[in-house]
């Protein structure tokens, strides 16, 4: 099946005893069993419900891989990662990693012995002196949150497997419609579903999806002990708005490109960092590994003042000032007070995350409308 039609119909059937097209919301706590040894494959709803079923099965049809799993955020599919980890064991990461996993690495696992490497990892050859007997896992995020800097995803699957360690990648900014780190070798795919799967900004789930039935049992062993599943209405939620993730994703790629371009273009604003132009530091690599650029992007002004960029926030309109992205309605964002205000400053600044950039989620209404209110608030700084 091509992804459209997976998208719509991947891990779903009418429901057999009333023929819904539709994926029931199972809202039960638990299910009814004929003799204590002997129950329909349901026990209790944490460790398992129809409805979040279907959307595991669907969210694993569209990364290609077997075996999927939903936690109830982002975060939470990322602990039960880190989870398979011991005392010891060391992870290498990116450097301009989302904060709220910088966050967990270093706050929370960090004091459990787990040690965390943060590299530039778009060169790779930066990796490798990181590699040694205790790496058990590469954390790879690709496009990276804000900046959109680029990784080799195959190229760190064969420098990990040379340590025998795991692959995971935050597929979050591309979405399997853009990229599938599996088919390149990665060991893991985590999604916060919370942004493009959903689509529509009503929800916080997040998803874990391997091709290694050992991993699964595992982080599935994970997820029942530690208990951060979503809920049924979530996935009813999550299943309605993957029905039509490649229709948005395409209207996501378009004007994503429009306004990279119109930016780049106007004699006010910085630099544009957007993994489409041809000079973006690993373009040659995004265009191998992704099917197209996506609708997140970042820039600068070129009166690089944080007061500018608030004004700026403040002046558009049809944008929301709003953490989060991935959903239908464009939004900005000033990562240095908003999403990444967990990252310490001059840890963010050493990365290149400055106070005056500002980070776009391009959304799907009409790309002319979203230039027009960027052109009136330029106008304003
Ligand atoms: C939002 C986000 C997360 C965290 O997901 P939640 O659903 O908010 O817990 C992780 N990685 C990236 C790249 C994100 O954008």
């Amino acid at each position: 099946m091509k992804f459209g039609t997976k998208a719509i119909h991947a891990g779903v059937a009418p429901d057999p005893s009333t023929g819904a097209i539709m994926t029931p919301i199972f809202q039960t706590s638990t299910y009814v069993q004929e003799s204590p040894a002997k129950h329909k494959g349901y026990a209790y709803a944490r460790g398992a419900n129809p409805t979040r079923n279907a959307l595991q099965a669907s969210i694993a049809a569209l990364e290609n891989g077997r075996f999927g799993l939903c936690f109830s955020s982002g975060m939470g599919a990322t602990d039960a990662v880190i989870k398979l980890l011991n005392p010891g064991d060391e992870v290498i990461t990116t450097s301009d990693i989302y904060g709220g996993s910088y966050r967990m690495f270093t706050k929370v696992y960090e004091k459990y012995g787990i040690g965390f490497h943060f590299v530039d990892m778009t060169d790779v050859a930066n990796i490798k002196p990181l590699l040694n007997a205790k790496t058990r896992l590469l954390w790879v995020e690709t496009p990276s949150n804000p900046l959109m800097r680029v990784t080799d995803i195959g190229a760190c699957c064969a420098l990990a497997k040379t340590v025998g360690a795991m692959v995971a990648v935050d597929n979050t900014f591309a979405s399997p419609y853009l990229q599938n780190p599996l088919d390149l070798g990665a060991d893991i795919v985590m999604h916060s579903v919370t942004k493009y799967l959903g689509g529509h900004s009503d929800v916080v789930m997040g998803a874990l999806v391997t091709n290694n039935e050992k991993i699964h049992q595992e982080l599935a062993f994970i997820a029942n002990s530690c208990g951060a599943v979503p809920g049924p209405q979530d996935s009813f939620l999550v299943l309605r708005g993957i029905k039509t993730l490649h229709l948005r994703m395409e209207r996501h790629c378009f004007n994503g490109r429009k306004v990279a371009e119109y930016l780049r273009k106007h004699p006010k604003v910085g630099h544009v960092y957007w993994p489409g132009f041809e000079d973006h530091h690993n373009h040659a690599i995004a265009k191998k590994q992704m099917r197209d650029f996506g609708g997140m992007l970042s820039f600068t002004l070129k009166d690089d003042s944080t007061a500018k960029a608030v004004l700026l926030m403040e002046s558009v309109q049809l944008f929301s000032l709003a953490e989060s992205l991935g959903g239908v309605e464009s939004l900005i964002n000033h990562p240095a007070s908003m999403t990444h205000a967990s990252i310490p400053k001059a840890e963010r600044v050493k990365n290149g995350l400055t106070d005056s950039l500002i980070r776009l989620s391009v959304g799907v209404e009409d790309a002319e409308d979203l230039l027009d209110d960027l052109a009136q608030a330029l106008e304003k700084v």
